[in-house]
């Protein structure tokens, strides 16, 4: 029963194969059972998953139907859950129940999915090892002495593992595609704007964005479906129709033009893994798709632009957190100044604090222009180079990640080394636009993915291209040994 896709829980619940409590049950036993071995949840949530999939097998019994009723799924915990834990891997909210749900949260409850729980993740969504968490590691089903990915390692594992079909998860730099890279999952980054952040704990709100993490595209499909929307809540919320996902997997890739950005090759791509892309290329050619040579010249500045915008929004977000209204406080404060210090040294992890003066320092007046402005005139660089680019090709194409995933503990000592790895899926972030991360092959035993790009708000052309290339693949079936 574990192993079956939303898609095919969808139409087992509809010809009454089983029901959502008696999958929810198994899910269930199934995640007490193994992950031990992951940590990829902070919370599970079995009393209200057990009422979710009642509610939904009722409303199945009279007549309702969709693809997500009784679908169970997990959040990744830094979507608020009224009610309960909402710890964004953090010490800091440890302590903190959200006093509401997230709309990405309400609008997935509206249609009937079941929540099994809250998944583990970087602190803040810090990192891209799932290392930083203050509930610990999260270990990759693949091979349990590497990191998942992060920061959303949590539901890339647990998915992985067979624990769950699909869950949510976000990407600031590429928190969802470098996980599914990692794990061998598909997970789509939408158009920024697309998914609302209402409840979504902030790390950096111009980069931020939800989306989901599954096995197949088709399954993406329909859990973006359940999440995007407009919402009058957040005002950086786009008020566009949402095209029906499913409905855009039958598209031929006849005459598709991909570009493939010559920068992309560059000394630091692992070679077994250049050669995974260039197999998946020729796969879609096969396809009918057209490959052209692009260029974007300005990708080489895209990390210490991304590492300056990112921690000075963070630094900004994260000041909310001060020992007074909620979260960690800390014990007998002298004063005010005491508090907050205190509060905020005992409640936040070493790399959030790292981030917090990173950017504190690139925003204080003397170093704005120097850093943080020069960042977003280097932004709209970036921005530029894909619209320029979007002007010959359909698809971007190129590898998720320059190597496959690291041993826990490798790049501990180098936060820098660490940024590095994420040279290939900020840029998507810094332009706003929608990318998502296929598997593409294995490299001694370990995933690795390939990220497609697209234009804003076409989700649909990069489900439709990954779902062409998975129907004509295998990778994505693969299971890890053990689960
Ligand atoms: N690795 C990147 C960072 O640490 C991206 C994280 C994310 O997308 N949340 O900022």
């Amino acid at each position: 029963m574990h192993q079956m896709t939303l898609a095919e829980i969808a139409r087992g619940l509809a010809d009454k194969k089983f029901s959502s409590e008696e999958l929810t049950k198994v899910l269930l036993a199934r995640i007490t059972q193994l992950d031990p071995q992951l940590n990829s949840f902070i919370s599970l949530t079995e009393d209200l998953a057990i009422e979710q999939a009642k509610a939904a097998d009722a409303r199945r019994a009279n007549g309702e139907s969709g693809a997500l009723l009784g679908a169970p799924i997990a959040h990744k915990d830094l979507f608020c859950t009224q009610g309960i834990r909402t710890s964004c891997g953090s010490k800091m909210l440890d302590n903190f129940k959200a006093p509401y749900d997230a709309t990405v949260v309400a609008k997935l409850a509206a249609a009937g999915a079941v929540t099994l729980g809250k998944t583990n993740m970087d602190e803040f969504a810090m990192g891209s090892a799932n290392e930083s968490s203050w509930y610990g590691a999260v270990k990759n089903p693949w091979n349990l002495e590497h990191v998942p990915g992060g920061s959303s390692g949590g539901s890339a594992a647990a998915v992985a593992a067979r624990l769950l079909p699909a869950a949510t998860a976000t990407d600031t730099g590429g928190s969802i595609r470098q996980p599914a890279a990692f794990t061998n999952l598909t997970g789509l980054k939408p158009t920024y704007g697309r998914v609302s952040r209402w409840g979504m704990i902030a790390y950096a709100s111009s980069l931020d964005q939800g989306g989901p993490l599954a096995r197949t595209a088709e399954d993406c499909a329909i859990l973006l479906q359940g999440m995007a929307g407009f919402d009058p809540n957040d005002s950086t919320s786009i008020d566009k129709p949402v095209p029906d996902y499913s409905a855009s997997l039958g598209e031929s890739l006849q005459g598709l033009r991909i570009g493939v950005p010559k920068e992309y090759f560059s000394a630091g791509l692992d070679p077994r893994i250049a050669e995974l892309i260039q197999n998946s290329i020729q796969q879609l050619q096969k396809l009918g798709a057209v490959i052209k040579e692009i260029s974007l010249p300005n990708m080489q500045h895209a990390i210490p632009a991304y590492y300056v915008i990112a921690p000075a929004e963070a630094s900004s977000n994260l000041s909310r957190f001060d020992g007074v209204r909620f979260g960690h406080r800390c014990e007998n404060p002298e004063n005010l100044i005491d508090l907050y210090k205190r509060s905020r040294g005992e409640g936040f992890g070493a790399e959030v604090q790292r981030r917090i003066m990173v950017g504190a320092y690139a925003l204080s007046a003397g170093y704005y222009d120097a850093y943080y402005l020069k960042a977003q005139k280097i932004r709209r660089l970036v921005k530029n180079d894909f619209m320029a680019a979007f002007n010959e090709v359909d698809i971007i194409l190129g590898p998720t990640t320059p190597n496959p995933a690291w041993k826990l503990g490798a790049k501990n000592s180098d936060p820098v080394a660490a940024y590095l790895e994420d040279v290939y899926t900020i840029t998507a972030n810094l332009a706003g636009l929608p990318g998502l991360s296929m598997p593409a092959g294995f490299v001694d035993g370990l995933p690795v993915g390939v990220q497609l790009l697209a234009p804003y708000f076409q989700e649909g052309r990069l489900l439709n291209v990954a779902h062409q290339y998975q129907l004509n693949t295998d990778w994505h079936t693969r299971t890890p040994t053990g689960f």
